[in-house]
């Protein structure tokens, strides 16, 4: 197949779909790989490694998408690409569609065939596509945390870690899914006394297995969220209700009752936020102030760290990418079942449920 990686031109979008690994493990199974050129610059991978690889550079973004029969990309489309897609065209990216209406329409009207990162999902209904950037966020939930918490950037200026005859910081992780959990590891890693709360009874227990000794487990409730953030240093919001906004567990009100100078990362803002007072923020401008406490709400943290998030990304779509290749999206989408719930829109229809249900839209 021919495949194509175009340069992703959403704001402050570093990523690149494929790596030069990527493109030798498509040359060994035949596949003929097209990259733009600088598209793997912003994650540190320049043109020669993709040349070296096995890759034709190109120019333009136009001749990518007029040369491949699969694109593969990080981010959804933007309008200015919609002209260069071609009817069948297999796209493999992130799409969200349920966010974007006009995005929705302009695939449909192409005759696209989009496969959405988000949506691929295996059996025990874990989504592997999305897993590997909550990894990201989670643990650099806590290194952002521990540079908030610095007094020249208005924290409380505590070290998570202590030092001898310091106690360390306290950090709270709203939620023990995956963000949580590698939030908390390090956290606990450097040395904090760190509490995660979840409603699941068996998580906590896993948890409670997996996490060294300064990692409590506790019930989420109001009551135990409450007492806890009284002295929490460091919260950090990790819930997911899937399909759903995320509660507010800590509400405007209950600031006052917190430490002056302590922060919240709230990572799961972009679902809402379980922090009342948490609204997207960017990297830019990451952090505001209410109520003394330090919000940091970055939307899109894996962003920040492109070189990591390309990495893992890839390091879980290239199987997919390569069953694509190898089978064309009919037949690999019937042999597997994840790949089959990635598929959002094909032969101008919708797939995915959530989507037409999203914009009122036949399925
Ligand atoms: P996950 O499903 O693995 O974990 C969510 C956990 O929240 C589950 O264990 C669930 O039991 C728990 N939970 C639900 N309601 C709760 C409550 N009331 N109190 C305590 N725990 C509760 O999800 P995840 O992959 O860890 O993602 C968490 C959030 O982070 C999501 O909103 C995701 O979209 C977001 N995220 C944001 C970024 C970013 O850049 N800001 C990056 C990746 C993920």
């Amino acid at each position: 197949m021919i495949i194509g990686v175009p340069k992703e031109i959403k704001n402050n979008e570093n990523r690149v779909a494929l790596t030069p690994a990527g493109v030798s493990e498509m040359k060994k199974h035949g596949h003929v790989v097209y990259v733009q050129s600088t598209a793997g610059l912003g994650s540190g991978f320049a043109d020669d490694e993709y040349t070296q690889a096995g890759a034709v550079v190109l120019p333009t973004i136009e001749e990518v998408y007029a040369i491949a029969e699969m694109i593969i990309k990080v981010k959804e489309p933007i309008a200015s690409e919609y002209p260069l897609i071609k009817k069948d065209q297999l796209l493999f990216t992130y799409f969200h569609f349920a966010s974007s209406e006009p995005l929705t329409h302009a695939m449909l009207e192409k005759g696209a065939v989009c496969l959405a990162y988000e949506t691929v999902e295996k059996t025990d209904r874990s989504l592997p596509l999305l897993v590997p950037m909550s990894e990201v966020a989670g643990r650099m939930a806590i290194q952002q945390g521990a540079k908030y918490l610095e007094k020249p950037l208005k924290g409380r200026g505590i070290l998570l870690g202590g030092v001898p005859g310091v106690p360390p910081a306290k950090v709270l992780v709203l939620g023990g899914g995956i963000v949580g959990t590698q939030a908390a590891k390090m956290a606990a890693g450097l040395g904090a006394q760190v509490t995660i709360m979840d409603l699941s009874l068996p998580r906590l227990r896993q948890l409670d297995d997996i996490m060294p000794a300064n990692v409590n487990t506790e019930m989420s409730n109001h009551y135990n969220i409450t007492r806890a953030i009284k002295d929490a240093d460091l919260i950090v919001g990790a819930v997911l209700i899937p399909g759903a906004k995320a509660p507010h567990l800590i509400t405007r009100d209950m600031l006052k009752l917190m430490r002056p100078g302590a922060v919240v990362v709230d990572v799961a803002v972009d679902q809402g936020g379980c922090i009342e007072t948490c609204t997207p923020t960017t990297h830019e401008n990451p952090t505001f102030i209410i109520d003394d406490i330090v919000h940091y709400c970055v939307a899109n943290m894996p962003g920040a760290v492109p070189y990591t998030s390309t990495l893992a990304l890839t390091n879980a779509t290239l199987p997919y990418a390569v069953q694509l290749a190898n089978k064309g999206w009919e037949k690999a989408c019937s042999e597997n079942e994840e790949l089959k719930k990635g598929l959002n829109i094909a032969n101008g229809k919708i797939l995915y449920k959530g989507v037409a249900e999203a914009w009122n839209l036949p399925y």
